[in-house]
């Protein structure tokens, strides 16, 4: 249902609910030749929201990372999987970003949408610089965090891991969902936990705009229905990244039926995997 509070403020103010960007049509997946591929892919969404997508060919799992400006500091969203130069490849786009506004470089905030491996390995690389703030993963964090003239909301949504969060960034209205909610394998480690975070998270955006809902990975083809095998490399015909608030009130409707029971269940999008041995 969507909130006629906003939909009427809207109106009223004759102007975009939000912030808008574009998305690209396909992303770079890993090959067919990875030779030809950098480690990273980088996508402006608009001039203050930027996504990373590491290349299959550097790990298999291939996350993406969000890169969000505010007038005061930056915030970037894990640092990858594997080895490779992530802060560098980070650092650099600032660098591209603060020269284009003839500003001096951010400090930059590190969070994280979970703990699992394949988002923290380029921790300690963000550690190392300076003018950054590296919040482990797990950190209880304000439910607000200021950027400067751009507010993120954070919520906790445990359920695929204890330390899950999403953020939702006000200025695009973009909900960041990790690996809660993704166009792959939901993998569910408590799924009572993991039910209430996704009514929590239609309860939520029932009165706010959501352009997009943007996960960590694509394990899902374009074919309805249908997914990559788990360590695909190349995945020449895969799903957009984006989904959007009906795939959230699909997954809530979802969970509401299963009523606790772990049964692995296909739909459109993404599917639900119960999994309780999780590292
Ligand atoms: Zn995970
Ligand atoms: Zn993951």
């Amino acid at each position: 249902m969507v909130s006629a509070t906003w939909m009427i403020a809207t109106l009223l103010a004759q102007q975009p609910a939000v912030e808008p960007g574009l998305l690209p049509k396909s992303w770079a997946t890993g090959g067919p030749n990875c030779l030809e591929l950098p480690d990273w892919q980088f996508h402006e969404y608009n001039a203050d929201f930027f996504i990373l997508r590491e290349s299959g060919c550097s790990h298999y799992e291939k996350p993406f990372l969000y890169l969000i400006f505010g007038e005061k500091r930056a915030l970037l969203e894990d640092t990858g999987a594997g080895k490779t130069e992530v802060a560098k490849v980070v650092t650099g786009l600032m660098e591209k970003w603060a020269a284009r506004r003839k500003a001096t470089i951010p400090p930059l905030l590190v969070v994280h949408s979970h703990s699992h491996g394949d988002h923290t390995a380029g921790d300690a690389q963000f550690a190392a610089l300076a003018n950054t703030e590296l919040i482990k993963a797990g950190t209880p964090l304000d439910p607000v965090i200021d950027l400067g003239n751009r507010t993120i909301d954070v919520i906790p949504i445990p359920g695929h891991d204890t330390a899950s969060l999403a953020f939702y960034d006000r200025k695009t209205g973009i909900l960041l969902t990790g690996d809660s909610l993704y166009p792959g394998r939901l993998y569910v480690r408590d799924i009572a936990a993991f039910t209430a975070s996704a009514r929590k998270l239609v309860e939520f955006t029932e009165d706010k705009p959501v352009a997009h809902i943007l996960g960590t990975h694509i394990e899902q083809s374009r074919t309805p229905f249908t997914d990559y095998k788990v360590g695909t490399r190349y995945q020449p015909d895969e799903h957009s990244l984006e989904l959007s608030r009906g795939d959230l009130l699909e997954l809530d409707q979802a969970l509401t039926t299963l009523k606790g029971k772990p049964v692995r269940v296909i739909l459109r999008n993404f599917t639900i995997v119960p999994r309780f041995q999780l590292p």
